[in-house]
Protein backbone atom coordinates (compact mmCIF):
# COMPACT_ATOMS: atom_id res chain seq x y z
CA UNK A 1 0.00 0.00 0.00
CA UNK A 2 1.19 3.39 -0.91
CA UNK A 3 0.50 6.78 0.47
CA UNK A 4 0.79 9.85 -2.34
CA UNK A 5 0.38 13.55 -2.13
CA UNK A 6 -1.15 14.72 -5.25
CA UNK A 7 -0.59 18.87 -5.66
CA UNK A 8 -3.46 20.95 -6.51
CA UNK A 9 -3.94 24.30 -7.12
CA UNK A 10 -1.57 26.51 -4.90
CA UNK A 11 -0.77 24.80 -1.93
CA UNK A 12 -3.63 21.61 -1.49
CA UNK A 13 -3.13 18.06 -1.42
CA UNK A 14 -5.38 15.67 -2.42
CA UNK A 15 -4.41 12.12 -0.60
CA UNK A 16 -3.99 9.11 -3.27
CA UNK A 17 -3.87 5.76 -1.19
CA UNK A 18 -2.78 2.81 -3.41
CA UNK A 19 -3.42 -0.66 -3.07
CA UNK A 20 -2.75 -3.06 -5.86
CA UNK A 21 -4.29 -2.22 -9.00
CA UNK A 22 -6.98 0.08 -7.22
CA UNK A 23 -6.83 3.47 -5.32
CA UNK A 24 -8.68 5.75 -3.08
CA UNK A 25 -8.28 9.67 -3.22
CA UNK A 26 -9.07 11.78 -0.22
CA UNK A 27 -10.50 15.76 -0.74
CA UNK A 28 -9.92 16.00 -4.44
CA UNK A 29 -10.88 19.71 -4.70
CA UNK A 30 -9.85 19.17 -8.57
CA UNK A 31 -10.18 16.14 -11.02
CA UNK A 32 -7.35 16.30 -13.29
CA UNK A 33 -4.24 15.63 -10.76
CA UNK A 34 -6.35 12.59 -9.74
CA UNK A 35 -7.41 11.04 -13.73
CA UNK A 36 -3.25 12.30 -14.31
CA UNK A 37 -2.16 9.85 -11.19
CA UNK A 38 -4.58 7.36 -12.16
CA UNK A 39 -3.35 7.18 -16.23
CA UNK A 40 0.17 6.96 -14.85
CA UNK A 41 -0.02 4.36 -12.26
CA UNK A 42 -2.95 2.31 -14.36
CA UNK A 43 -4.92 2.39 -11.44
CA UNK A 44 -8.91 2.52 -11.11
CA UNK A 45 -10.32 4.63 -8.80
CA UNK A 46 -12.62 2.80 -5.52
CA UNK A 47 -13.43 5.62 -3.07
CA UNK A 48 -13.45 8.94 -2.54
CA UNK A 49 -13.42 10.32 0.79
CA UNK A 50 -14.40 14.06 1.79
CA UNK A 51 -13.25 15.72 5.13
CA UNK A 52 -15.40 18.81 4.35
CA UNK A 53 -17.55 20.57 2.32
CA UNK A 54 -15.35 23.94 1.10
CA UNK A 55 -15.13 23.85 -2.85
CA UNK A 56 -10.88 22.91 -2.22
CA UNK A 57 -11.76 19.95 -1.24
CA UNK A 58 -14.92 18.61 -3.58
CA UNK A 59 -14.18 20.56 -6.55
CA UNK A 60 -13.60 17.32 -8.68
CA UNK A 61 -15.64 14.93 -6.70
CA UNK A 62 -18.64 15.04 -9.68
CA UNK A 63 -16.17 14.96 -12.64
CA UNK A 64 -14.57 11.72 -10.91
CA UNK A 65 -17.46 9.25 -9.49
CA UNK A 66 -19.00 10.03 -12.98
CA UNK A 67 -16.08 8.37 -15.05
CA UNK A 68 -15.25 6.01 -12.64
CA UNK A 69 -17.97 5.05 -10.72
CA UNK A 70 -16.17 5.46 -7.26
CA UNK A 71 -18.29 5.31 -3.75
CA UNK A 72 -18.16 8.77 -2.39
CA UNK A 73 -18.05 8.97 1.33
CA UNK A 74 -18.73 12.16 3.28
CA UNK A 75 -19.23 14.44 5.89
CA UNK A 76 -23.02 13.13 7.39
CA UNK A 77 -23.24 17.33 8.68
CA UNK A 78 -22.40 18.89 5.51
CA UNK A 79 -23.89 19.20 2.11
CA UNK A 80 -21.56 17.89 -0.96
CA UNK A 81 -22.86 16.61 -3.96
CA UNK A 82 -25.08 13.84 -4.39
CA UNK A 83 -25.23 10.77 -4.01
CA UNK A 84 -22.69 10.14 -1.11
CA UNK A 85 -23.25 8.46 1.58
CA UNK A 86 -23.02 10.17 4.46
CA UNK A 87 -20.39 9.28 8.05
CA UNK A 88 -20.40 10.28 11.55
CA UNK A 89 -18.66 10.09 14.59
CA UNK A 90 -18.84 6.23 15.04
CA UNK A 91 -19.06 5.25 11.48
CA UNK A 92 -16.92 3.67 9.12
CA UNK A 93 -16.14 4.12 5.52
CA UNK A 94 -15.00 0.66 3.61
CA UNK A 95 -13.43 0.39 0.50
CA UNK A 96 -10.27 -1.90 -0.95
CA UNK A 97 -10.55 -3.94 1.77
CA UNK A 98 -9.45 -0.92 4.32
CA UNK A 99 -11.81 -0.23 7.17
CA UNK A 100 -11.73 3.76 8.18
CA UNK A 101 -12.78 4.95 11.62
CA UNK A 102 -14.57 8.43 11.44
CA UNK A 103 -14.32 11.11 14.08
CA UNK A 104 -16.17 13.84 13.88
CA UNK A 105 -13.85 16.85 14.04
CA UNK A 106 -15.99 20.07 13.92
CA UNK A 107 -14.10 23.69 13.89
CA UNK A 108 -13.05 24.76 10.53
CA UNK A 109 -16.66 23.69 9.53
CA UNK A 110 -19.42 22.42 11.21
CA UNK A 111 -19.60 18.75 10.50
CA UNK A 112 -15.77 18.31 9.36
CA UNK A 113 -14.65 14.66 9.92
CA UNK A 114 -11.61 12.87 10.19
CA UNK A 115 -10.98 9.40 8.34
CA UNK A 116 -8.38 7.07 10.45
CA UNK A 117 -6.73 3.83 9.68
CA UNK A 118 -5.42 1.83 12.35
CA UNK A 119 -2.13 0.27 11.83
CA UNK A 120 -1.80 -2.97 10.21
CA UNK A 121 0.54 -4.76 11.69
CA UNK A 122 0.78 -7.49 9.21
CA UNK A 123 1.86 -5.22 6.63
CA UNK A 124 4.13 -2.92 8.90
CA UNK A 125 1.81 0.16 8.11
CA UNK A 126 1.57 2.94 10.64
CA UNK A 127 -1.69 4.52 10.75
CA UNK A 128 -2.96 7.01 9.03
CA UNK A 129 -5.67 9.57 9.70
CA UNK A 130 -6.80 11.94 6.82
CA UNK A 131 -7.52 15.02 8.66
CA UNK A 132 -8.23 17.70 5.82
CA UNK A 133 -8.16 21.52 7.25
CA UNK A 134 -8.13 20.66 10.88
CA UNK A 135 -4.85 19.93 11.92
CA UNK A 136 -1.92 21.08 9.92
CA UNK A 137 1.69 20.45 10.30
CA UNK A 138 2.65 23.42 12.82
CA UNK A 139 -0.73 24.77 12.79
CA UNK A 140 -4.46 24.36 12.79
CA UNK A 141 -7.52 25.04 10.39
CA UNK A 142 -9.14 28.79 10.36
CA UNK A 143 -12.57 28.60 12.35
CA UNK A 144 -14.81 29.56 9.91
CA UNK A 145 -18.42 27.29 11.40
CA UNK A 146 -17.08 26.42 14.64
CA UNK A 147 -16.27 27.52 18.35
CA UNK A 148 -12.81 28.02 19.48
CA UNK A 149 -14.57 25.44 22.21
CA UNK A 150 -15.13 23.09 19.21
CA UNK A 151 -11.75 23.44 17.41
CA UNK A 152 -9.84 22.36 20.61
CA UNK A 153 -12.11 19.61 21.55
CA UNK A 154 -11.41 18.45 17.82
CA UNK A 155 -7.73 18.81 18.16
CA UNK A 156 -7.80 16.88 21.07
CA UNK A 157 -9.47 14.20 19.44
CA UNK A 158 -6.52 13.78 16.73
CA UNK A 159 -3.80 14.22 19.93
CA UNK A 160 -5.21 11.40 21.09
CA UNK A 161 -3.93 9.18 18.20
CA UNK A 162 -0.85 6.80 18.09
CA UNK A 163 2.56 8.79 17.76
CA UNK A 164 3.52 7.12 14.92
CA UNK A 165 0.10 8.17 13.28
CA UNK A 166 0.98 9.34 9.85
CA UNK A 167 -1.27 13.26 9.91
CA UNK A 168 -2.55 13.68 6.35
CA UNK A 169 -3.23 17.56 5.95
CA UNK A 170 -4.68 19.51 3.14
CA UNK A 171 -2.59 21.81 2.69
CA UNK A 172 1.14 22.58 2.23
CA UNK A 173 1.17 25.67 4.80
CA UNK A 174 3.96 23.96 7.09
CA UNK A 175 6.72 26.46 7.05
CA UNK A 176 4.59 29.59 7.40
CA UNK A 177 2.96 27.68 10.29
CA UNK A 178 6.33 26.94 11.25
CA UNK A 179 7.17 30.85 11.49
CA UNK A 180 4.70 31.35 13.36
CA UNK A 181 5.17 28.18 16.37
CA UNK A 182 8.74 29.68 16.50
CA UNK A 183 7.18 33.24 17.48
CA UNK A 184 5.10 31.16 20.41
CA UNK A 185 8.15 29.12 21.15
CA UNK A 186 11.58 30.58 20.40
CA UNK A 187 13.32 27.98 22.84
CA UNK A 188 11.27 24.86 21.67
CA UNK A 189 14.33 23.02 20.02
CA UNK A 190 12.24 20.19 18.57
CA UNK A 191 10.32 22.89 16.86
CA UNK A 192 13.98 24.57 15.79
CA UNK A 193 15.03 20.73 14.61
CA UNK A 194 11.82 20.15 12.55
CA UNK A 195 11.76 23.40 10.84
CA UNK A 196 15.13 23.06 9.44
CA UNK A 197 14.10 19.59 8.25
CA UNK A 198 11.07 21.55 6.77
CA UNK A 199 12.65 23.77 4.70
CA UNK A 200 15.21 21.67 3.52
CA UNK A 201 12.61 19.16 2.18
CA UNK A 202 10.84 22.43 0.78
CA UNK A 203 13.85 23.65 -1.07
CA UNK A 204 13.87 20.34 -2.91
CA UNK A 205 9.88 20.96 -3.48
CA UNK A 206 9.37 17.47 -1.34
CA UNK A 207 6.18 17.87 0.68
CA UNK A 208 6.62 18.50 4.07
CA UNK A 209 3.55 15.75 4.37
CA UNK A 210 2.57 13.26 6.12
CA UNK A 211 3.92 14.88 9.63
CA UNK A 212 4.10 12.16 12.65
CA UNK A 213 0.96 13.04 15.57
CA UNK A 214 4.11 12.66 17.88
CA UNK A 215 5.99 15.31 15.81
CA UNK A 216 3.12 17.43 16.23
CA UNK A 217 2.58 16.69 20.15
CA UNK A 218 6.27 18.06 20.19
CA UNK A 219 5.98 21.52 17.86
CA UNK A 220 2.65 22.30 17.04
CA UNK A 221 1.32 25.41 19.20
CA UNK A 222 -2.43 24.35 18.77
CA UNK A 223 -1.33 20.92 20.13
CA UNK A 224 0.52 22.73 23.07
CA UNK A 225 -1.52 25.08 24.31
CA UNK A 226 -2.13 23.79 28.11
CA UNK A 227 1.90 23.65 28.38
CA UNK A 228 3.39 26.34 30.47
CA UNK A 229 5.79 27.63 27.50
CA UNK A 230 2.69 28.46 25.08
CA UNK A 231 0.34 29.58 28.03
CA UNK A 232 2.71 31.80 29.14
CA UNK A 233 3.73 33.18 26.10
CA UNK A 234 -0.16 33.50 24.92
CA UNK A 235 -1.54 35.36 28.30
CA UNK A 236 1.47 38.28 27.51
CA UNK A 237 0.37 38.84 23.83
CA UNK A 238 -3.08 38.91 24.72
CA UNK A 239 -3.08 40.24 28.37
CA UNK A 240 -4.79 37.51 29.66
CA UNK A 241 -5.25 36.94 33.20
CA UNK A 242 -3.16 33.72 35.03
CA UNK A 243 -7.07 32.31 35.89
CA UNK A 244 -8.30 32.62 32.04
CA UNK A 245 -9.77 29.25 30.81
CA UNK A 246 -8.01 27.40 27.92
CA UNK A 247 -10.32 27.58 25.97
CA UNK A 248 -9.70 31.48 26.46
CA UNK A 249 -6.22 30.73 25.68
CA UNK A 250 -6.24 28.39 22.74
CA UNK A 251 -8.63 31.22 21.23
CA UNK A 252 -6.58 34.19 21.92
CA UNK A 253 -3.73 31.18 20.01
CA UNK A 254 -5.73 30.92 17.33
CA UNK A 255 -6.17 34.98 17.22
CA UNK A 256 -2.45 35.96 17.29
CA UNK A 257 -2.15 33.35 14.36
CA UNK A 258 -4.66 35.30 12.35
CA UNK A 259 -3.25 38.44 13.06
CA UNK A 260 0.45 37.45 12.71
CA UNK A 261 2.92 38.32 9.56
ZN1 LIG B 1 -11.36 24.09 4.19
FE1 LIG C 1 -8.83 23.76 2.22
Amino acid sequence: MTLVPLPAFADNYIWMLQNGSHAIVVDPGDAQPVFDALARAHLQLAAILVTHHHADHTGGVVALREATGAQVFGPAGESIAEPYTPLARGDHAEALGLRFEVFDIPGHTAGHIAFFLPADARHGQAPIVFCGDTLFSGGCGRIFEGTPAQMLASLDTLAALPDDTRVCCGHEYTLANLRFARAVEPGNADLTHYTAHCESLRAHGTPTLPSQLGTERRINPFLRSREATVLQAVRAQAHLGADAAEVEVFAALRQWKNDFR
